[in-house]
């Protein structure tokens, strides 16, 4: 029973005695089991229990590493794409320089978002993983695909800050400098196979709701990604300070820098600079204009203000790829051998045969890796019962009698 005049929480309205504690206020008072309540609350909106950091405090923790020390770093990882390198490493300073110096002279350094262009397999992601893995900040893929315009089915553009959340375990102070690789955006200017009336099925919407993440502004984001549900609890994302870089094969975008060189250029003197165009990799002319020809909407491609191009891998690179990078694929069989007390040694020309099938098979640099498995599967699977083997020699006949026996045709790309 309640005491007569007994003091009562202000906000389930119990009294003193019907608590654990009461915490007394001039004006109201509060239970223990609403100031439980209010923090969980706190928890859920904001994503975190931490009082939000200070973004350049957060910031100076990070090393900013010059442009040359960054592509340095890239090289032994990425093979070849120095062009490609060299921009995003200038960008990425340059989008440190922007958090870190305060506006003078109202003279605001923009965002420098990334469109990388380049075939399938080249190192698109490869590219944007290894930055990310260098400045040690959340990193997220997505594929521009799965989202849709809000209303349809499919996911909203904001789940798109959910997986940098979900990489980071919600910590949103870490999350707001992370780098978010979105791929396949190419694919948002494509015009449906199966015209709806209902909906806008070349992807603009979701093209028009990906421009406030782009440009840096405060999204409300369900934490587990997927569609926003009035009951679910939002965290608030600051899009400020998070570098996008998109990249997509806009497959056929060599023809158009081919028709927009060759009508721009009039004159004498134009003539003969397309002359001296390098039409075997037409991909490093490329500019906005040829993207917008794929649908992409102006507005999105001027918040991707940074465009560079990946080339296609040739044979010398997919036969570096094997071998040079610091986690090459050949190192890595090596060191599964060693650690069954096996060396493994590769030929040359059984190298250069893996190559050969790459190519022949269109598989490019993620072909590669196909290729090792279904050469070296049977070798991984009787090895470590040969007690008494400490070499495995990979030759180019044992090379061909494995591919031989595979599965490969079924790989190859359309
Ligand atoms: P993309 O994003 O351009 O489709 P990825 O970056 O996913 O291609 O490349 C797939 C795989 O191929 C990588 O994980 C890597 O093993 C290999 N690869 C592709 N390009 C390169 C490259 N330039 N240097 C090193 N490895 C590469």
């Amino acid at each position: 029973m309640s005491k007569q005049g007994e003091k009562r929480c202000s906000f389930c309205d119990r009294t003193e005695s019907e608590v654990n504690i009461l915490f007394t206020g001039i004006k109201g008072n509060i239970c223990d089991t609403c100031t439980e309540n209010a923090h969980q609350l706190l928890q859920d909106t904001m994503g975190d229990s931490k009082p939000k950091k200070n973004n350049k405090e957060e910031l100076k923790k990070h090393k900013v590493y010059k442009p040359r020390e960054m592509k340095e770093f890239l090289d032994q990882y990425v093979i070849g794409q120095d062009a490609a390198k060299k921009i995003i490493s200038v960008a990425i300073y340059n989008h440190y320089k922007r958090l870190l110096h305060p506006i003078h002279d109202d003279v605001e350094i923009e965002k420098s978002n990334i469109i990388m262009v380049g075939e399938t397999g080249t190192g698109k992601t490869l590219l944007a993983k290894s930055i990310a893995k260098l400045l040690q900040v959340p990193f997220a893929i997505v594929d521009a695909t799965v989202f849709t315009e809000a209303g349809y089915v499919g996911e909203d553009v904001e789940s798109i800050l959910s997986r940098l959340l979900q990489s980071c375990n919600y910590d949103v102070a870490a999350a707001e400098h992370g780098i978010v690789y979105i791929d396949e955006i190419d694919k948002l200017g494509r015009k449906g196979d199966n015209p709806s009336i209902t909906r806008d099925v070349s992807g603009e919407g979701v093209q028009q709701a990906m421009l406030k993440l782009l440009e840096g502004s405060e999204v409300l984001v369900p934490p587990q990604g997927g569609r926003k549900h009035p009951e679910q609890k939002m965290v608030k994302v600051n899009t400020q300070n998070i570098l996008f870089i998109c990249g997509g094969a806009f497959e056929g975008v060599d023809k158009m820098i081919a028709r927009r060189v060759q009508t721009s250029a009039i004159g004498y003197n134009a003539i003969k600079s397309t002359k001296e165009l390098d039409r075997a990799n037409l991909l490093q002319y490329v500019n906005a204009q040829d993207l917008r020809t794929f649908g992409l909407i102006p507005e999105l491609l001027g918040r991707l203000p940074i465009v560079t191009y990946l080339n296609p891998l040739d044979k010398p690179a997919l036969k570096r790829i094997l071998t040079e990078p610091k986690n090459a694929l050949i190192k890595q069989y090596k060191k599964l051998f060693e650690y069954e007390g096996i060396q493994l040694h590769v030929e040359e020309d059984a190298l250069e045969y893996m190559v050969d099938k790459a190519i022949e098979y269109k598989l490019g640099g993620r072909g590669l890796r196909a290729i090792c498995e279904m050469i070296l599967t049977d070798a991984m699977f009787d090895l470590p019962s040969q007690k008494e083997k400490e070499e495995f020699t990979l030759t180019l006949a044992y090379a061909k009698q494995m591919l031989e026996h595979s599965k490969l045709d079924y790989l190859k790309a359309a």
